[in-house]
């Protein structure tokens, strides 16, 4: 296992547009150990998900924390995280919400950002299986983040307004309400 290098905001890598990943390359140890490394980062930097171009990587693939448990009380586990290929997001419905982000490549920083609440999304998985998925709310939230990553746009782009852009002492302290 290795911990990657995670680009920060600034540079190049973080505004390229991703290529696809091709089948045969899929099988290989080379993008299997990517996939490894990848779910290690995220693991070390306590991240929800982390796309290849934040490690460097012009590739269409992300792994993520997928927690489709939306009741407090699930006392399930929290299923493992994935990754994902070649991902293309539908989106359902025409909610939006607009709720706080993060980014391992702008660390420290967060921010308000509108999104879809509802998707699917159609892409393989690590083996090469055709998946589907279907998230709401911040699993939802969390793949739109990632696959914006593949083509080259970050989570201040979306932003309707930068008032809510705090460092993380000052969310803490004047953001976080319960
Ligand atoms: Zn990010």
């Amino acid at each position: 296992m290795s911990i990657l290098k995670v680009a920060r905001m600034g540079h190049p890598v973080l505004r390229a547009k991703a290529r696809p990943v091709e089948k045969a390359e899929l099988r290989s140890a080379a993008f299997q150990k990517l996939v490894d490394d990848m779910l290690d980062t995220m693991d070390e930097y306590h991240g929800v998900g982390l796309a290849a171009p934040q490690v460097h990587e012009g590739l269409r693939l992300f792994v993520a924390s997928i927690d489709q448990r939306e009741d407090d009380d699930d006392k399930t586990p929290p299923p493992e995280p994935i990754a994902i290929i070649n991902p293309e997001i539908i989106v359902v419905g025409t909610d939006v919400v607009e709720d706080w982000e993060g980014c391992l490549s702008i660390p420290d920083i967060r921010g308000r950002v509108p999104r879809a609440r509802e998707i699917k999304v159609r892409a393989l998985d690590r083996k090469g299986e055709r998946i589907e998925l279907h998230a709401r709310n911040f699993p939802a939230r969390v793949i739109q983040h990632e696959t914006d990553h593949l083509d080259g746009v970050l989570f201040f782009d979306r932003m309707k307004s930068f008032e809510s852009l705090t460092f993380l002492d000052e969310y803490a302290r004047y953001w976080v309400k319960d």
